[in-house]
């Protein structure tokens, strides 16, 4: 199991604010990824703080069978911001079970077993989503792991198009995936997918637990490439980093998916956090802001750095920097060099993935801090 992020010499955070983590000897750290893509809007943002603790005074839990106005007011807005007509919502607890969710809702929707994913992909760590991760190193001694899994290369349109068949329930990918490598794909592949799965009948889940909510530059990466999925997912921000995630269904998937609940589902205080953050990316325009932001650190670090990596790739405020060597040793300077704090994606890519409120003096901090470690 993993645990601090520098075994040798931890860093102990306990407070956050913006664009900032604190550690507990008052360190400043800019925190460009260490919180997973879970804080678009920054840590502590006074209107979500606002919203969880008004909603935590009134109401900490009621079961999911009585409907409360956070929870009904969350439904509308996340169907009102899904892409085309998208406007069923599962609610749940985390990225893992809003893939399971939709991986159970596209069987029980079309009566068929296969699933059918991409090489290097990443959808979770339960049971179902593990089936359809990519890495053996996540799914090592776990097996007999759910059947009816099938991989094919992420990227190649025609392999897709000679999977999918009549017994095809779903094709899952992420519109960009993140922990493989932050690797994008083409606009053609993606609609060659949307295309084939809709003429076999079978349900497109698109992945945007870690794309969606403005990070590539649009609210869902849906809509840069124009296609309307069948399910979508998302987690990881939507609450600011309370637990959630949802299930975003069209209509012929959520009136025949199936049986399916879960204690948690749409708790009061997660839905007002949520409701209060996609208010912020909303009312900020962040996701145009990530775009901008974004595109600037990949020509900066690109034209400054672009021979002493291999390559950098991306869209909006979600970047991978692979690398010529391991990139342990690289973030470990980054966070105690510099106080900036990256992610890994794989051994060699740096992956940077900031609140989307970033400024470009941020943004200008963080090039220099990458060049230093890797010049
Ligand atoms: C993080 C992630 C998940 C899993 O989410 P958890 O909340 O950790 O279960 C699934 N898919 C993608 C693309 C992710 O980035």
């Amino acid at each position: 199991m993993s645990g601090f992020v520098f075994s040798e010499k931890p860093i102990r955070i306990d407070r956050g604010e913006g664009v900032y983590l604190y550690d507990t000897n008052g360190n400043e750290y800019l925190d460009f990824g260490a919180s997973y893509a879970c804080t678009p809007v920054g840590h502590c943002h006074p209107t979500v703080v606002d919203a969880a603790k008004s909603q935590l005074e009134e109401l900490f839990y009621v079961q999911a069978s009585y409907p409360h106005a956070a929870r009904t007011a969350l439904y509308a807005q996340l169907a009102d911001v899904a892409p085309g007509d998208i406007d069923n919502v599962w609610l749940c607890n985390s990225g893992t079970e809003a893939n399971e969710a939709a991986l159970k809702f596209a069987r029980h929707a079309t009566g068929r077993p296969k699933i059918i994913a991409t090489t290097r992909a990443f959808h979770g760590r339960t049971m179902g989503a593990l089936s359809a991760t990519w890495k053996n190193e996540y799914k090592d001694g776990f097996e007999p792991l759910a059947g009816g899994f099938e991989f094919v290369e992420y990227g190649d349109a025609e392999a897709m198009a000679a999977a999918i068949d009549d017994e095809t329930a779903a094709v899952i990918l992420e519109p960009l995936q993140g922990e493989g490598g932050v690797n994008p794909v083409s606009e053609e592949y993606l609609r060659s997918v949307r295309t084939e799965t809709e003429a076999a009948g079978a349900a497109l889940i698109l992945d945007e637990i870690q794309t969606g909510l403005g990070r590539t530059g649009e609210l869902w990466a849906a809509e840069k490439y124009g296609i309307v999925p069948d399910i979508l997912t998302t987690a990881k921000g939507l609450a600011s980093g309370l637990p959630i995630g949802a299930t975003l269904c069209r209509e012929w998937i959520a009136e025949d998916a199936g049986n399916h609940g879960s204690t948690f589902s749409g708790g009061p205080v997660v839905s007002a956090a949520a409701g209060a953050t996609l208010d912020v990316i909303e009312r900020e325009n962040l996701p145009a802001h990530a775009a901008t932001v974004g595109s600037y650190i990949r020509e900066e670090i690109d034209n400054r750095l672009g021979d002493s990596i291999r390559e950098i790739r991306g869209h909006g405020l979600m970047t991978g920097i692979e690398v010529k060597r391991g990139s342990n040793r690289l973030l470990r300077d980054l966070a105690l060099e510099h106080g900036v704090l990256a992610l890994p994606a794989g051994r060699t890519v740096l992956r940077l993935l900031p609140p989307l409120t970033i400024e470009r003096e941020h943004a200008e901090e963080v090039i220099d801090a990458v060049e230093d470690v890797l010049t």
